[in-house]
């Protein structure tokens, strides 16, 4: 007999192939503005459409030696790479939260993030159809899972003299970060505006922000915020000076913040609750 807690980890790691399947579907046709569900995949250069069986996550691709069957094209590694990346997501997710609602949420979550990362990486675009369905994913769900943010609930116990349901206070949270994610990012994006005379980052980073926002609550956001930026300056420093590319190049910021985003999710706590034990009991 294996353990039913293998069992769900087995099945949740394939059911992130799958997801990430359907991902790379997202990120290749989203930014181009076409439809996720019709056509099905084809190779994009000799148009033969994909057999199931050569559309297998991660396997196929090495079956199939990285090339198109019909015409040999190579295709790149970084399709299964988003199938493997996703599946160990969604398995890190439940290892952390197990059995909960906080697994659905923060795999919903961290699907939104591995779209947006390589959308931005690729082609330099944050859709706005995944920053919209993930705010409203990111609100709706925020009535089902515990409030943890403490933001809404410090508020509400000095407004209130019974404080709100839980449901409330949650949602609350998810209102907080999401307000403070997008402005925060709005003011930097106006700043650079006004200092340099002309557009630093797109208004795609404010509404990823405001996305990832309503998932994180405002200290996580904080800190996805101060996490992205140094990792956006430092690898960012390392690729101008490598590459031969000026400092006019446009770094994909909306990655970094989205690989900051990933780390908070699962690193984050510890950060959190130091910075929280600073201001407690004194
Ligand atoms: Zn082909």
């Amino acid at each position: 007999m294996v353990p039913p807690t293998q069992l769900i980890a087995a099945f949740v790691f394939l059911f992130g192939l799958i997801i990430g399947s359907f991902l790379n579907v997202c990120i290749s046709r989203l930014p181009k503005g076409k439809s996720v569900v019709r056509p099905s995949s084809r190779c994009p250069r000799c148009g033969k459409s994909i057999r199931p069986y050569d559309n297998i996550p991660v396997l196929s691709y090495f079956f199939l030696a990285g090339k198109c069957r019909a015409c040999k094209m190579r295709i790149s590694p970084v399709y299964p790479a988003v199938e493997l990346l996703t599946a160990l997501l969604f398995l890190a997710c439940y290892a952390v939260f197990g059995n909960s609602v906080e697994t659905i949420k923060w795999t919903a979550f961290c699907a939104i993030l591995v779209v947006l990362i390589f959308t931005d990486w690729r082609e330099r675009l944050l859709p706005d159809t995944v920053n919209f369905t993930g705010l409203a994913i990111g609100l709706v769900v925020s009535f089902f899972v515990r409030p943890d943010d403490g933001t809404a609930l410090w508020i509400a116990n000095r407004l209130f003299e019974f404080p709100p349901p839980m449901p409330v206070i949650s949602f609350a949270d998810a209102l907080i970060g999401a307000i403070v994610g997008g402005g925060l990012l709005w003011l930097v994006g106006e700043g650079y505006f006004r200092l340099r005379g002309r557009e630093g980052m797109g208004f795609g980073d404010v509404k990823m922000m405001l996305m990832a926002g309503a998932f994180l609550g405002l200290r996580r956001t904080i800190l996805t915020i101060l996490l992205g930026s140094v990792l956006g300056a430092i690898l960012g420093a390392i690729f101008i000076l490598s590459s031969r590319k000026g400092s006019d190049y446009e770094l994909p910021f909306g990655t970094f913040l989205g690989a900051a985003a990933l780390l908070v999710v699962f690193f984050g706590t510890p950060v959190v609750t130091w910075y929280q034990s600073l201001f407690v009991m004194r």
